[in-house]
């Protein structure tokens, strides 16, 4: 089944030019070829290297084993920070760091990243705040705007009782007594990685989701060849370095290709859940105390959402299978409605998501909260070198680090460009949209392209779910100038509507696929084997939260969808 003409032919004119509209183009030179640097995985820290790589002029490869961002680098809490509470365990080298790069963010990515205002309750005790930690909150803030948070333009400041449940309605005010706030960034992550990998593929760098890389073979005439499982067959790559990026997957990659590494990493699984606004009710982020551990949970406004999260467990979990489980739902759920005057319960939720941090043990603390978010750059044989930990914020000075030593090792002279280096659909007035002009917030100086084809045809403009606010436009444009490569692609990272209110995605999941499939010429065949594979993505990423959905149409039990 072809698309309405006009539809198809305005796809091709609007994404034309778009540096990950070709997917087949970008295949063909990443077959057979040779180049200066292969970069594994394609989440924020590969995508960070091959932007850095590729800017320096270096020629760069980059190969995802799943979706670009389908790792942990879609399941972040989407906060570009300074790490506020990393003053608690006296990292302010790593605090200067992140509030450094938030900052380059805000220049280089206006049209990504937004202030995050985030209150802070202070609890009574006894009818009264404790003055101790109060100051100490206050100073610990102050010592945030020194570290850099100052660069932001914006002090934290001390709120009434009353300012407190203004910003948050939803929130017992019986126990709480004042409040403090300051100010980040967030950004939609898997958006930022996209954005980060086009504006590598605009300086040179090819890339290719879903595919895999197999195997690396020693050092022969100063090239590794790397096996590339894409597409039901197997290609090679050449690269004088090679660059294991893998997250969550690093320790496994190089076992696999039978390199040793001393570090060992130890991934610590967070989870969020999300539920509509008007139950939170928010206008900025809150951060609130749970009770059974010293951990915090922090509420997040998210157009008609919140999400809530993240809990942070070292249980042992496969890392290939994230998901939302019994005991990180009533984490959460405890966790946060004692703060609520009303509870919310399993049937309230609209998603959830789990991810996995790739932190690096230290071998003493057994917390993983007290392990750090300091990245490791590791040159593990000739030719190849990890980069892992970190966080998202951090992505572009692991990368500078990384391909210094790039460049040391294969004595290329090029420069680190990357900090004053604008990304893709760079818009400065982007971050001064009002609410409503979403679109630019999540496609720059794209979005009057999305707009364009959001006109051509009523069903364009329709909305995905009835309360999320994506629109059908959206998933098309990820389809054809994103490499989006299937419908769970389009719906979990091109838009987030999977992400955010993926129980009603799954309610319809075939109502989606038909709608959005129609539109992009897809035959009656390709919709059902995409309804089935999205559906049975959404099972896994939601597990518990999927047990619940009513399933009338499909007549299915509990136990048919585990
Ligand atoms: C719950 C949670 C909340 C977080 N919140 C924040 C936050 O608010 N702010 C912040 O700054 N950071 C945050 N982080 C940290 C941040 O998300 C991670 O540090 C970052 O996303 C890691 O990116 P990565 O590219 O290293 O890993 P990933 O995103 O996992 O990318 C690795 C990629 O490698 C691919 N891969 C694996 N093996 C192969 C192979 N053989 N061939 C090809 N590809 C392969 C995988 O498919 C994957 O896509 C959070 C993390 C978690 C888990």
């Amino acid at each position: 089944m072809s698309p309405p003409v006009n539809i198809n032919a305005a796809l091709d004119r609007l994404a034309a030019d778009e540096p990950l509209a070709n997917r087949d183009a970008h295949l063909a030179k990443l077959s057979g070829g040779t180049f200066d640097v292969l970069v594994i995985g394609g989440g924020i820290t590969g995508a960070g290297v091959a932007l850095d790589a590729a800017a320096r002029g270096l020629s760069v490869a980059l190969v995802e084993a799943g979706d670009f961002a389908s790792g942990t680098s879609s399941r972040s809490s989407k906060m570009i920070h300074g790490g506020f509470r990393y003053l608690q365990t006296g990292d302010v080298a790593l605090v200067r760091e992140s509030l450094r790069e938030r900052h380059a963010l805000q220049r280089n990515a206006p049209h990504l990243v937004r202030v995050m205002p985030f209150m802070i309750p202070l609890f009574l005790k006894g009818g009264v705040i404790n003055p101790k930690l109060s100051r100490a909150l206050g100073g610990a803030l102050w010592s945030y705007q020194f570290a850099g948070a100052w660069r932001l333009g914006r002090r934290h400041k001390r709120l009434s009782h009353d300012e407190v449940e203004h910003h948050m309605p939803a929130l017992d005010m019986e126990r709480i007594g004042a409040g403090y706030m300051f100010h980040d960034l967030r950004a939609d992550d898997a958006r930022l990685v996209l954005a980060v990998l086009a504006t590598a593929a605009t300086c040179g760098a090819v890339m290719v989701n879903h595919a895999r890389c197999t195997g690396l073979s020693d050092v022969k005439n100063g090239l590794r060849t790397a096996n590339i499982g894409v597409d039901g067959t197997q290609t090679e790559v050449n690269a004088r370095m090679v660059v294991n990026a893998t997250g969550v997957w690093a320790q496994k990659f190089l076992d696999g290709v039978g390199v040793d590494s001393p570090r060992k990493l130890s991934p610590a699984k967070g989870t969020h859940i999300v539920v509509p606004i008007e139950l939170m009710r928010n206008d900025v982020a809150v951060s609130l105390p749970v009770a059974s551990d010293r951990r915090t949970v922090s509420v997040v406004d998210e157009g008609p959402f919140a999400y809530i999260g993240s809990t942070e467990t070292t249980d042992p979990a496969d890392v290939n299978e994230p998901s939302v489980t019994e005991s990180d739902l009533t984490y959460i759920l405890d966790g946060i409605n004692r703060h609520l005057t009303r509870e919310i319960t399993p049937a309230d939720i609209t998603s959830g998501w789990a991810g996995f941090r790739p932190l690096i043990a230290d071998g003493k603390s057994a917390r993983s909260s007290d392990l750090s978010r300091r990245h490791s750059i590791e040159q593990e044989a000739d030719g190849l070198i990890t980069v892992t930990g970190g966080k998202l914020t951090t992505y572009r000075e692991m990368a500078e680090g990384t391909v210094d030593a790039i460049c040391t090792a294969l004595d290329h002279k090029g420069r680190c460009t990357t900090r004053k280096l604008r990304l893709h659909g760079y818009s400065s007035g982007a971050s001064h949209l009002s609410k409503g002009e979403r679109l630019g917030k999540r496609y720059g100086d794209r979005s009057a392209k999305v707009e364009q084809l959001a006109a051509l045809a009523p069903g364009l403009g329709e909305k995905i779910t009835p309360r999320g606010d994506t629109i059908i436009a959206e998933a098309l444009w990820g389809l054809r100038a994103e490499m989006a490569g299937s419908l769970a692609d389009l719906l979990f990272r091109r838009t987030r509507i999977a992400t955010y209110d993926g129980r009603a995605v799954l309610a319809d999941a075939e109502g989606i696929a038909t709608r959005i499939g129609r539109l992009a010429g897809w035959g009656e065949n390709r919709i059902t084997a995409e309804t089935e594979t999205l559906k049975s993505a959404l099972r896994q990423e939601l597990g518990v939260l999927a047990l619940d959905l009513p399933t009338p149409a499909e007549n299915r039990t509990r136990e048919d969808i585990t």
